[in-house]
């Protein structure tokens, strides 16, 4: 019999569970659909289940004239914002309140005369919602950078802190004066820890969450980095039981994005 172990901290984080029950509640109390500007979350399959529940995916303001817009977890970028209002659209902001502590801290810096970086990923919708600063996604980005007189550096809220301290460590020769402010948050903390450890002690990971969601590749990451024979999947569908052949204890962990249904019909087609 394999031992099957889920890390400790896994699935849904307080960010994305706030916004899923603002929407499901702006949802309830309206007639009319409601719209998220891109995917309310980073799981194809989470997102399939709210449509059912009247909650709508668009890709631009463009075509929406009238109705309730939810701003996700990542945030928004304030044109997009004021384009928003403009048009009259209701609104309900399910940005996540450690998101827009990073804003924040963005605003303090720039009022101080600090140019801004941000340690994060051009295109995640998190780091497109911040206006006017640079995004350096790993060290080598450093190098073709010129040297400056002030520099604000915080992080996308998932990053993990070994890029992130790398990262640090290269800007420290960019300029005489650096004010550095991890903005990773708690909750991709607790998930990363939970996973390297659990890693360093099983014979293969499964990882479960969507392909698009950038935190739930970062889990795969450390897997794999610790060295452990790593699976990413985004349903129990895709399980192959020859992944596990000769193993004895598989550890599962889930990204921020992954509801928990998806985790438990994994956890438990694993155990059978
Ligand atoms: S990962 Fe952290 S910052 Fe991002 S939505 Fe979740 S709780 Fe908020």
């Amino acid at each position: 019999m394999k031992k099957v172990e889920l890390a400790e901290h896994s699935g849904f984080c307080f960010g994305v569970r706030r916004a899923i029950k603002l929407a499901q509640d702006a949802a309830r109390k309206s007639k009319l659909p409601i719209y998220s500007l891109g995917p309310l979350i980073h799981n194809r399959q989470e997102v399939e289940r709210l449509r059912g529940k009247g909650i709508h995916v668009i890709e631009n303001l463009s075509g929406m004239e009238s109705g309730t817009l939810i701003i996700r977890s990542h945030g928004i970028h304030p044109k997009l914002l004021k384009e928003a209002k403009s048009k009259g659209l209701s609104i309900v902001d399910a940005t996540c309140p450690f998101v827009r502590k990073v804003h924040q801290i963005v605003a303090l810096l720039k009022q101080d005369g600090y140019e801004v970086i941000v340690i994060g990923e051009k295109r995640h919708p998190e780091i497109l919602a911040l206006p006017g600063v640079k995004v350096i996604e790993k060290k080598s980005d450093v190098s073709k950078m010129r040297k400056r007189k002030q520099l604000g550096i915080v992080s996308q809220t998932t990053q993990t802190i070994g890029n992130f301290n790398e990262v640090v460590q290269a800007l420290l020769s960019k300029a005489p004066e650096l004010r550095i402010f991890n903005t990773i948050c708690l909750e991709t903390v607790k998930r990363q820890e939970s996973t390297r450890k659990l890693a360093g002690r099983v014979d293969s990971m499964v990882v479960v969450g969507g392909y698009n969601s950038a935190n739930t590749r970062r889990l795969a990451e450390i897997c794999r980095r610790a060295g452990t024979e790593t699976h990413q999947v985004e349903t129990a569908d895709e399980i192959k039981p020859a992944w596990f052949k000769g193993k004895n204890a598989i550890g599962v962990t889930a990204g921020a994005s992954t509801p928990g249904w998806l985790i438990k019909e994994v956890m438990k087609k694993l155990r059978a």
